[in-house]
């Protein structure tokens, strides 16, 4: 018998495998994967384009009329693997660079642009069997999942997988810069006053500095069947 399909919502600083183990637990179980950062980096990718986010402000008026303009899907692509939609355009190389990544950093932090995107992200996880990750999903988003997951790695090891990412790339990295951008958005991700990265009470923290993919994702998918076992 197929067991109840739930909610599993991983939370975490930037850059500490969330999506790895998110897809991986996806694709073993039959679920749909939500990478919710890349919503974040959607809305910025279009205030961008329209002017609105420079490095040095924000039209939050402009972005505030329009936030019901911007509606974000996910859809796979030929090798089975999620990619984003901006109404309706793929822009899932464009959200990967390091100006959206500090663009949705901003816009993440106005509430108007919060309560549009965990809208969105409720309606995508109504008939559950969904994956979530990003930094408020089992605290504000899906209060109720039945498993929640939080990661923490340091942010040494983040900055040099982010690093070597990037020069495997063939992009222009120094890894001090990458480690004070790190910081950075630690920084702002736990000390913005809409929905802080925090980890939920009764979510379960794992350290992956020291542990391998693999192994993390039998650990997970361990709890998950402990969970269902213990729900059916
Ligand atoms: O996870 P990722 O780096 O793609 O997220 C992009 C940005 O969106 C992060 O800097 C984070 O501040 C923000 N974010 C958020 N809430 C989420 C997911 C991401 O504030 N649920």
């Amino acid at each position: 018998m197929q067991s109840k399909r739930i909610i599993i919502a991983i939370d975490g600083y930037s850059s500490c495998g969330k999506s790895t183990i998110a897809r991986g637990l996806a694709k073993q179980l039959g679920y749909i994967y939500i990478d919710s950062g890349a919503m974040y980096r959607a809305v910025a990718l279009y205030a961008l384009r329209k002017g609105w986010l420079t490095e040095k402000e924000i039209d939050e008026d402009a972005l505030r009329r329009h936030i019901g303009d911007i509606h974000i899907t996910f859809n796979p692509n030929a090798q089975g693997i999620q990619e984003t939609f901006l109404n309706g355009e793929n822009v899932e190389r464009e959200i990967r660079s390091l100006q959206v990544a500090n663009g949705a950093s901003r816009v993440s932090t106005l509430s108007f642009v919060r309560r549009e995107m965990v809208r969105q992200q409720q309606e995508m996880g109504k008939n559950k069997g969904v994956v979530m990750d990003g930094r408020d999903i089992g605290t504000v988003v899906f209060p109720d999942a039945e498993m929640k997951l939080f990661l923490t790695t340091s942010p040494e090891i983040r900055a040099r997988r982010r690093f070597e990412e990037m020069v495997a790339k063939g992009e222009q990295a120094e890894y001090e810069a990458v480690l004070a951008n790190v910081k950075e958005r630690d920084l702002r991700d736990t000390t913005r006053t809409e929905s802080p990265l925090r980890k939920a009470n009764d979510a379960f923290e794992l350290d992956n500095t020291h542990i391998g993919i693999e192994e993390q994702l039998q650990w997970a998918l361990h709890m998950f069947h402990k969970i269902t076992a213990q729900n059916e």
